[in-house]
């Protein structure tokens, strides 16, 4: 405890030796066959410097993971992702090896402008996540499918409806989500991914779609996941919300999905340790829900910064010049891996905590040395969070801000491709990693 509290307080660790001395267990297996083998280490990673502390009482099947939707653009962009040794290999192999097991990936409807043009932030439309599905069962992986029931980016300050329902009512709109739903699954099904959890929305703070009433919402939600019942019925369906700190407003969304008796499993919440309040409020009102419905809860999105610096020349959201941000954690992979470690640990401990996913943990600079450079790619292979095409869709922000990543600085990976030792907390927080810790500077 002595040494967590040095660690609080003295805001940079000495870190001597570059990640190259970051174990990793060989966990090669022969051969996909449609199985899940798991790829996830079976015992603790050693030649880790980071100071992890142990979470106590973490369940063996604790979902762990990693939001992974970039990965196919950045890679059409000429990012290369590595292990720990430097030499490239498949980012999915290096999750699963590093203690990851579940990864979890965006679903838009149709993403493209009339001339096929992509939107950006990785064009993820339903073949994306087959791909992406496919490629994460290699390794053992199962997928967080998370709709967004939207052609573009969803969150509490949008619920656009995709283009193809605008005009349609509250009932065609509920088919369109339940057979759209139900298409992608399977999909991804054929494809060989395997499904372990379906998200219905986007935090979704009372709108969805387009729907800004709590009846609305309920039937939109209650569609898709009738859809994953039938085409996935050994998954999970997860709701997901943002703003834990916002008081009482989890309980409501809780009591509303229960009066309108939406069929969920999980109620998963954002939690930007920057932006979304204290960790013991954030366990506190999950549990108020778990223990009020009888529901699973979890860590949908969580991210910190590892560097107060930008690689790829677009601003992002977590710098040293950025307002408005709580900084708990130092902007360094010691202060990114106790982030983690502290979401894990709350998230572990709430009523029925049964995981947390990392955001984006790969999506780093597409490598240009240039912001001209760049851009090029952004606009070509949707790398960056918005192309000048999303203006067809949304031309009031995506269409006027479009640029690359904001959070390039919050990935698990380096700039090389190089996975950081922050990687390893998914881990390391099983068995605790009680290396000696030294003050570097105090802020
Ligand atoms: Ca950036």
């Amino acid at each position: 405890m002595k040494k967590r509290l040095t660690l609080f307080t003295a805001l940079a660790v000495a870190m001597s030796l570059a990640c190259s001395a970051c174990g990793t267990q060989n966990v090669e297996r022969s051969a996909f066959c449609g199985d899940l083998e798991s790829f996830a280490p079976t015992g603790k990673l050693e030649g880790n410097e980071l100071f992890v502390e142990k979470v106590e009482s973490l369940p063996d099947d604790f979902i762990m993971g990693v939001d992974a939707s970039l990965v196919i653009a950045e890679e059409q962009s000429g990012v290369i992702y590595r292990g720990f040794d430097g030499a490239e290999q498949d980012v999915f192999k290096t999750l699963a090896e590093n203690g990851v097991t579940h990864i979890r990936v965006r679903v838009w409807v149709d993403p493209y402008d009339e001339n096929g043009n992509g939107y950006g932030g990785g064009n993820n439309d339903a073949d994306k996540a087959a791909e992406i599905g496919a490629r994460a069962a290699k390794y053992g992986l199962r997928l967080i499918v998370d709709f967004h029931y939207s052609d573009f980016w969803a969150d509490p300050g949008k619920q656009m409806v995709p283009k193809a329902w605008k005009n349609m009512d509250l009932s065609e709109k509920s088919d369109e989500v339940y057979k759209f739903t139900k298409d992608t699954l399977k999909k991804i099904n054929k494809e060989g991914g395997v499904v372990g959890m379906v998200q219905v929305g986007n935090e979704t703070n009372g709108s969805l779609c387009g729907e800004t009433s709590w009846d609305g919402v309920c039937e939109l939600m209650s569609a898709g996941s009738r859809a994953v019942r039938e085409v996935c019925p050994e998954a999970l369906v997860a709701v997901h919300f943002a703003n834990p700190e916002h008081s009482g407003t989890y309980a409501e969304y809780a009591k509303q999905l229960n009066d309108h008796d939406v069929d969920y499993d999980v109620f998963g919440s954002s939690y930007y340790p920057f932006w979304h309040g204290t960790l013991e409020n954030l366990t506190s009102v999950l549990s108020n829900v778990a223990n009020t419905y009888n529901k699973k809860v979890m860590v949908l999105e969580t991210s910190y910064a590892h560097t107060p610096d930008d690689t790829d020349f677009n601003g992002n959201t977590v710098s040293d010049s950025a307002t408005g941000l709580t900084k708990n954690y130092p902007y360094t992979v010691q202060g990114q891996a106790n982030a983690l470690r502290d979401v894990i640990e709350a998230a572990a401990k709430a009523t029925n905590g049964i995981g947390v996913c990392y955001w984006e943990g790969t999506w780093i600079t597409v490598g240009g040395a240039s912001r001209e450079e760049n851009k090029a790619l952004w606009e070509k292979y949707g790398s960056g969070w918005a192309s000048s095409y999303s203006a067809a869709y949304d031309p009031n922000d995506a269409g006027k801000y479009y640029g690359g990543c904001a959070v390039d600085n919050q990935a698990l990976f380096g700039p090389d491709g190089v996975p950081l030792a922050s990687l390893q907390v998914f881990n390391l927080v099983r068995y605790g990693n009680d290396v000696g810790v030294e003050a570097e500077s105090v802020e």
